[in-house]
């Protein structure tokens, strides 16, 4: 459907205010879509034009040959139990082959970020920075939703040194989409993003748009924000990296679509004229594309003191279309938390009574779905630094940072543990990202497992 209209407005707790909409947030000219429902529109017409889908098969690792190069995908085995025996159902996976494998899966892809390492492709960046997106598709009211209508707020309930906003998107039937981002370079780790996105909705302006409405589905993902200095080189032996397995999102425009999208034509002309990876980071920094994240790369780095140095930056970044000569650095963002050491901050939360109750109740409505037997897709690689330095001096923040309840701190007779509880993650990989320590690593679970995102 078509964006008719924009508002983008500053929230304090009980009121909020209209600002002039930032020129990277207006969206006449584009629609609004569900990226779910245009995937699932877009498959028979890739399949008509002789294009194999394999849905349901999760590439689990990178293929090389004798030389180092990548020479495709391996298929993750299926009927595998959780201790890792084969099941009566027990199936290798095979391995597909490609003379140019491309890589587009999104933030924080598994694949991706292993072939950042084995071929040092960072080498010459910032470090790559991330957030957090949630959303959930509502049904309301007839006659509330004003279809086209695109809403964005900064404020409220986050203080001003954590970056992040909210989304409404109003589309057909009585929907809105309603959303909420807050970038992963918090430094308290008693944060929780879940909750600052549920408090959102209990501003007065989202309770009065949202109260008697359901909600029809949910999900989360991480989004790449590092733009223009940090992207990695984008080419190695035998592939490439496209869409934000790149991390070509426009993060003031909070749109990364386009970017995928023309990323992949850039793709494909590259691998019809040269029939190699070579020679690809040229031309995408050579591309429209890069010249896009140019503009804007000192808008996010902006923000690292506070909402309103960073308004001001992103205004002299928008007025000199980034032509200034300085460009701001991306820190990591699981360095940035400070350890818990009796300041805390206060949020002005309120009581909330929307749906859903908590995070389990949120996990229902994106529909995720894990054969618990099957081995844990989240790896703990070192599981003594729970509770010999994480639970003193941050708190075990993956309890709190996970949107599915994932991660929880249990005490039995063996002692303190983190159990993992697989089957409710929703695949957002914030855990893969947050982790003051980087020792959890998300593998692919079992093809076909994970959430299910209707029109989401
Ligand atoms: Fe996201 Fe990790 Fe939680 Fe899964 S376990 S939902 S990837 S934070």
């Amino acid at each position: 459907m078509p964006a008719t209209s924009d508002d983008f407005v500053s929230l304090s707790k009980t009121g909020s205010r209209k600002l002039p909409t930032p020129p990277q947030q207006k969206n006449h000219g584009n629609f609004i879509v569900s990226l779910g429902a245009m995937c699932a529109w877009l498959a028979p017409k890739a399949e008509a034009l002789g294009v194999d889908l394999f849905p349901g098969f999760a590439a689990a690792d990178l293929s090389y040959d004798d030389d180092g190069a990548v020479q495709g995908v391996i298929i993750g085995d299926m009927g595998v139990d959780r201790e890792g025996k084969e099941k009566d159902n027990y199936v290798q996976g095979i391995e597909i082959r490609a003379p140019i494998t491309v890589l587009g899966e999104g933030a924080r892809g598994h694949l991706t970020k292993r072939a950042i390492k084995k071929y040092d492709l960072a080498a010459d960046a910032d470090p790559q920075t991330y957030g957090i997106g949630m959303k959930e598709l509502w049904k309301l009211p007839a006659g509330r939703v004003k279809p086209g209508h695109i809403q964005h707020t900064i404020g409220w309930p986050l203080p001003s040194e954590i970056y992040g906003g909210s989304f409404v998107y109003h589309m057909d039937k009585d929907r809105v989409a309603v959303g909420f981002v807050c970038a992963l370079d918090y430094k308290d780790p008693d944060f929780s993003p879940f909750e600052a996105f549920q408090q959102f909705k209990h501003h007065p302006m989202m309770r009065e748009l949202l109260e008697g409405g359901e909600i029809l589905s949910a999900g989360a993902r991480a989004i790449v924000e590092g733009g223009y200095q940090s992207l990695p080189k984008v080419e190695m032996p035998g592939a490439i990296l496209i869409g934000d397995s790149a991390g070509l999102l426009n993060v003031p425009k909070i749109k990364g679509t386009h970017q995928a999208m023309k990323s992949g034509m850039l793709a494909a002309e590259q691998i019809v004229e040269s029939k190699s990876s070579q020679g690809f980071d040229a031309r995408l920094r050579n591309s429209d594309i890069m010249a896009e994240l140019k503009k804007v790369r000192n808008i996010r780095p902006g923000f690292h003191k506070g909402l309103w140095r960073g308004i001001i930056t992103a205004g002299i970044e928008t007025a000199t279309a980034g032509k200034l000569p300085r460009t701001l650095s991306n820190h990591a963002d699981y360095q940035q938390y400070r350890k818990r050491n009796g300041h805390r901050f206060d949020y002005e939360f309120v009581d909330r009574d929307l749906p859903p109750r908590d995070r389990l109740a949120s996990v229902y409505f994106a529909s995720t779905e894990h054969d618990e037997n099957q081995p844990i897709h989240l790896k703990i690689v070192e599981p003594d630094v729970c509770f010999t330095r994480c639970e003193e001096e941050y708190g075990n923040p993956c309890t709190r940072f996970c949107p599915a309840s994932v991660y929880e701190k249990v005490e039995d007779e063996g002692g303190k543990r983190i159990q993992v509880n697989a089957a409710n993650c929703v695949h957002c990989k914030t855990c893969d990202i947050a982790d003051p320590y980087q020792v959890i690593e998300w593998v692919t679970p079992e093809g076909g497992s994970g959430p299910n995102y209707i029109n989401l």
